[in-house]
């Protein structure tokens, strides 16, 4: 068996999956557990959540730890790397950042995981959450043959996977593709992100953010702009013109072939979205847009639950 970790801001998820299972198609899960993403006591709690709920997973199927052939852990972001082993630093689950949001209940500004989960499991691969999708979408979904793509998850937030030429981009710290953080747009100084930024892309278009900042969730928007309200569809234009400004940005710096999107905002409104997007992309020089694909994540709402199996699907 091998054990898959979702790592997120809200909930951790532990599954397993049969080693055997290989191909065209993504094995099932043997056993999914999930619990709410731990954020109170010592600094290590959330590798000694995760070690918790892979034990109660392997209980579930009758097998002990030690014999999980490798552990692919897909998690927000951002790291940092502390002594080479990765730690996170994201402002939903550290409450000691400068942009967290209050009453997160820690002071932590950075929590170690990697080290821990080395220590007690042996090898394991941990990777950010869109590029660990990236990994999946290109080996089962939207990215297959592709090797000059990106995944991009319009969600809560915003986050991306990058990879050219083959190569899966990393970067120093392992936090290639957080352009859900750059600035692409004057925007709006009402726009507060996780990480501090005012107007960056997160703060002006992610579902985590439409509320406080234009006074109703994606949903409604996306459903009043189907409608027919004039307000709303302008709105959704105002969004789809940030995102392509991203995506065009993310094209012309990688001379990308194939874009995935997921992420519930788009995934839930994709029928809008992605005419819109493919009419924003397209308006830039076509030297560097012609001929790039946009499309929807082949493993749609699945990415999440695939990402980190992704990760360790060639490790025996
Ligand atoms: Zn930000």
């Amino acid at each position: 068996m091998k054990a898959c970790v979702d790592i997120g801001g809200t909930k951790v998820a532990v599954s397993l999956v049969d080693d055997a299972s290989s191909g065209d198609l993504p094995a099932p899960m043997a056993v999914r557990v999930v619990e709410p993403t731990v954020k109170t006591g010592e600094v290590d709690a959330l590798a000694r959540q995760v070690l918790a709920l892979i034990d109660t997973a392997c209980a579930r199927v009758g097998i002990e730890r030690s014999s999980l052939v490798a552990t692919g852990v897909s998690s927000c972001g951002p790291f940092v790397l502390i002594d080479d082993g990765i730690e996170v630093a994201n402002p939903n689950i550290c409450g000691g950042l400068a942009g967290s949001p209050r009453g997160i209940g820690n002071a932590w500004t950075h929590i170690p995981l990697e080290a821990p989960l080395r220590a007690a499991l042996g090898r394991v691969r941990i990777a950010n959450d869109a590029v660990a999708a990236l990994v999946a979408e290109r080996r089962w979904g939207a990215l297959k043959g592709s090797d000059n793509c990106a995944y991009v998850t319009w969600s809560t937030g915003v986050g991306v996977g990058l990879c050219v030429d083959g190569r899966v981009l990393r970067g120093k710290n392992g936090n290639a593709g957080h352009a859900g953080h750059s600035f692409v747009v004057d925007g709006d100084p009402a726009a507060v992100c996780g990480c501090g930024n005012r107007g960056d892309v997160e703060s002006m278009i992610a579902g985590g953010s439409l509320e406080h900042r234009i006074g109703r969730d994606a949903a409604s928007l996306m459903a009043a702009a189907a409608g027919g309200d004039a307000q709303a569809d302008a709105a959704v234009q105002r969004l789809c013109e940030i995102m392509g400004r991203l995506l065009y940005n993310l094209t012309a710096t990688l001379d990308l072939q194939r874009i995935s999107l997921g992420g519930s905002v788009f995934l839930n409104h994709s029928t809008m979205l992605l005419p819109r997007l493919e009419r924003e992309l397209h308006r830039y020089f076509p030297a560097l847009t012609h001929g790039l694909e946009l499309r929807a994540a082949g493993l749609a709402d699945k990415v999440g639950d695939y990402a980190a199996l992704a990760l360790v699907c060639d490790d025996r």
